[in-house]
């Protein structure tokens, strides 16, 4: 039997520590696994593109488990009521091949990016950050604003979507969770929402080469999380503003990001900077605080794994709602697998497809 983790199950786990703590803890295993960035078996994600949007195949290996994620993107699903990123995903013993964990990655996704967007920016944004615009609100701001609340302090989030109803859907849950000193600024354009911010966040979803933030915005000493360009063909900035001569851009795997991070739009002798060598200290981002930090974040891998792992473990620690699934067949004789279909054996439609 293979652990099964739906959203319900997500759900659950989350209510039980409170979105900030999860996103924290989540965080400091994703650092955790960045900082033994070595021992894993790392590549660039499988892309399949449609005119529509992608679908994605996510791997990652340390010798011990193996992860990989299903995750797709289509920015004009939520014209007809669906979500523009949906994913699941496997965590599996490398000793066997046995899957350990089947679990939904769709929730976890949008935790587990809000948590690395906050890591990084805790390396990479000046301290004294406070102020964060964040421009695009559909399904991943919430979790954006909980994480740079909770872990980086900030005390004003100014809002901008060129949809009125995703802002105010922001506006409404945020004023449902009331994250202390937590004081909401819905603006009129993305110039607006910039004014005076210490960070940006773009988590905007547009499968084109968009400028959300253009040079102007820009001011010495802002990091910039742009999240939203993730794949050929779909960025969010400027590409002046990563020329500029006191940017400092950081990646997370530079072969998969030279292809889907903002960095596309510049040739390969552009230098760059993996988030792992900012996390272990061997070059740090920002060395004034006149520095401009962007980090170009597509999603790696590595994040998924790590949410897979810490979803596993609390899923043990926790009580309740411990589902399993018949996944792979548990055989007396393991070179009989016929044995299942032999006429003696139960019909597999009788068989308990998961078991509370
Ligand atoms: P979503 O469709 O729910 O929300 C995107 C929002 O962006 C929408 O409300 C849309 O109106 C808005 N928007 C589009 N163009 C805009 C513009 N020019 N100015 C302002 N707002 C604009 O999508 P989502 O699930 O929130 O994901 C957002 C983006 O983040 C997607 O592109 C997705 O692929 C990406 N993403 C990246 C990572 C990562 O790890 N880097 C993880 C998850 C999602």
């Amino acid at each position: 039997m293979v652990d099964f983790i739906g959203i319900e199950r997500v759900q659950e786990l989350v209510a039980r520590r409170g979105a900030a703590r999860f996103i924290a803890e989540l965080a400091a295993e994703i650092e955790s696994d960045y900082l033994r960035w070595d021992s894993f078996d790392k590549s660039p994600r499988h892309a399949t593109h449609s005119s529509v949007g992608v679908i994605e195949l996510m791997p990652a290996c340390d010798g011990r488990l193996y992860a990989f994620k299903y995750v797709n993107g289509h920015p004009k699903n939520t014209a007809v009521g669906l979500l523009t990123v949906t994913a699941f995903g496997v965590l599996a013993d490398v000793q066997t091949g046995y899957p350990l964990l089947l679990s939904e990655l769709t929730l976890t996704t949008a935790l587990r990016t809000a948590a690395t967007s906050a890591l990084a920016a805790k390396h990479m944004a000046r301290p004294d950050s406070r102020v964060m615009a964040l421009i695009g609100n559909g399904a991943q701001s919430e979790f954006q604003t909980i994480a740079f609340h909770h872990m980086l302090g900030i005390r004003e989030v100014r809002l901008y979507d060129t949809d009125r109803a995703a802002t105010q859907k922001l506006e409404r849950n945020l004023a449902r969770l009331r994250l202390p000193g937590l004081v909401v600024v819905r603006c009129a354009s993305t110039a607006a929402a910039v004014q005076g911010a210490d960070i940006i966040t773009t988590v905007t979803a547009d499968k084109c080469n968009a400028t959300i933030v253009t040079p102007e915005m820009i001011v010495p000493g802002v990091h910039l999380n742009a999240v939203g360009g993730d794949c050929p063909g779909k960025t969010e900035l400027h590409r002046e503003i990563l020329l500029r001569s006191d940017a400092r851009v950081v990646v997370e795997f530079e072969p998969q990001s030279r292809i889907e991070g903002e960095i596309q739009q510049l040739d390969a002798s552009f230098g760059v900077t993996e988030l792992a060598q900012v996390l272990s200290g061997a070059r740090p981002a920002r060395t004034s605080e006149k520095n401009v930090t962007i980090f170009d974040s597509v999603g790696f891998a590595l994040e998924d794994f790590s949410a897979l792992r810490y979803l596993m473990r609390i899923h043990h620690e926790e009580r309740g709602g411990q589902a399993q699934i018949d996944l792979v067949p548990d055989l007396d004789d393991p070179k009989d697998l016929f044995a299942l279909l032999a006429p003696e054996a139960a019909p597999v439609g009788a068989r308990p497809g998961v078991l509370a």
